[in-house]
């Protein structure tokens, strides 16, 4: 006999199978109790009959606990009015092990109180129908660079220096150095790129924000390209070409995550290619017939971000940043050298931004004056310096933040439930 997982049970209607999992709910009705399993992959209604299964059996069922461990054994049949469209009639039943008392009910519970049993909370319904979409989105991310002739180059965690600016580091202790954590493997990204052509990492980076928003995490995961010999539009094309590969994987592979998530696929199925694109100074025109109070030179805060993106209903590429606002690598526009290569996109239904890219600096000397400029030790970026140095070529990459990613696909409003378990401002338990 097959043990098989609740997502399969359509592939073995009529057949006796065993489904390993934890009991998530039950209902009794005198001679017939219904188990509601979980297993991770979906639900199922075990279907017990007293009279068929016998005292014994009937009474163990009757001693089970919200989340006690068990395998059921019967055969499976369509139920189109139960949980999940199909339902075992139980003959057999393996208790594992008897849980104590649940605290998480299926009464409402408030957030910080889930939040403080995140270990517990994962286990619900909706907790596992957002972390198996966020494994697609990684996964197809990872399909998409294999199969685009990427290497995978995992950037160091602990670096011995800045890279997104100094207000947001972590600092460690590193056999007497200092250290940090890593804000972004961008810069080893440009040196893996020098030497592979095109590089991707996946990993986590880490920002000590010091403001409580819906979007920031104090440790988030980051899927990081770079690419030599990309100007900034080969850079924009490949950013919306892997996005839209993403989107229509996860519609395709998560329809029942989807369905559990309420998730208004419409809006996803909709997005189709090319992006829109405009720049800051055309975004900050559109913030203007707004009525928003804004400068040209500041940069967006999420209000702006939002106003910008309810123009449109695909993600939109803002570039042209002004150079006073980003970092001190990216590279001028030779048109209108205020501005830079780079462009932010912005996720449509106030998302905000999920990937912030652009064009390096190529050339050595303007590159040292910039590390000048920001006052940024010199030895620290001697290597990064060494780039330009050997063999310098135009290149660009850029950074999309899988969390923000995972909310928007679900339709999420806290970034708090994209990750297992999440860091956040004076919060990193469990
Ligand atoms: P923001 O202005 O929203 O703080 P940023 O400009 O600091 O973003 P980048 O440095 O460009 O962001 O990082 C690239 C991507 O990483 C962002 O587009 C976003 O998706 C993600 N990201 C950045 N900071 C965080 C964070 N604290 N938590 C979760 N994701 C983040
Ligand atoms: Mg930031």
């Amino acid at each position: 006999m097959a043990t098989v997982l609740i997502k399969n049970l359509d592939k073995h209607i009529g057949e006796e199978v065993s489904v390993r999992g934890w009991l998530y709910n039950q209902r009794s009705s005198g001679k017939i109790s219904f188990l509601i399993v979980r297993d991770g992959t979906g639900l199922v209604q075990g279907v017990l009959v007293k009279k068929d299964v016998g005292e014994e059996l009937a009474s163990l069922a009757g001693n089970l606990t919200q989340e006690s461990s068990l395998i059921i054994r019967g055969v499976v049949r369509e139920e189109p009015r139960s949980v999940g469209g199909y339902e075992i009639l139980i003959a057999g039943l393996e208790i594992v092990s008897i849980a104590e008392e649940y605290p998480i009910t299926h009464k409402e519970h408030g957030v910080d109180f889930l939040a403080d049993r995140r270990h517990l909370w994962l286990r619900t319904p909706r907790q596992t129908a957002i972390i198996r979409v966020r494994s697609e989105i990684e996964q197809s991310i990872r399909d998409f660079f294999y199969e685009n002739d990427f290497v995978l180059a995992d950037a160091p965690i602990i670096t011995p220096a800045a890279c997104e600016g100094t207000t947001t580091l972590f600092e460690l202790d590193y056999h007497g150095d200092k250290a940090f954590l890593s804000q972004s493997g961008q810069l080893y990204n440009e040196a893996a790129a020098m030497a592979l052509g095109r590089i991707y990492c996946l990993g986590p980076t880490f920002r000590a924000e010091k403001s409580k928003t819906r979007r920031h995490l104090m440790e988030f995961w980051m899927i990081e390209a770079e690419m030599a010999y990309f100007d900034m539009d080969d850079n924009i094309n490949l950013q919306e070409k892997m996005l839209h590969f993403v989107i229509r994987r996860v519609l395709e592979r998560c329809e029942r995550e989807m369905k559990t998530l309420e998730r208004d696929v419409a809006r996803l199925e909709k997005i189709t290619l090319p992006f829109p694109r405009i720049s800051y100074t055309e975004a900050v025109e559109i913030l203007k017939k707004e009525g928003v109070d804004f400068v040209w030179g500041d940069d967006f805060g999420a209000p702006h971000e939002t106003a910008i993106s309810k123009y449109f209903d695909a993600p939109v590429f803002v570039h042209r940043y002004p150079a006073t606002i980003k970092a001190f690598y990216m590279k001028p526009d030779p048109e209108n050298p205020a501005v830079v290569l780079g462009a932010d996109l912005l996720a449509p239904e106030g998302y905000g931004e999920i990937i912030g890219g652009g064009q390096r600096i190529d050339d050595f000397k303007l590159l040292e004056q910039r590390i000048a400029e920001h006052n940024l030790p010199q030895e620290a970026f001697a290597w990064y310096l060494d780039l330009r140095r050997y063999g310098s070529v135009p290149h660009s990459g850029f950074g999309l933040g899988i969390e923000r990613t995972v909310a928007w696909l679900c339709g999420l409003d806290h970034i708090r439930e994209t990750i297992p378990f999440p860091r956040m401002l004076h919060k990193m338990y469990p």
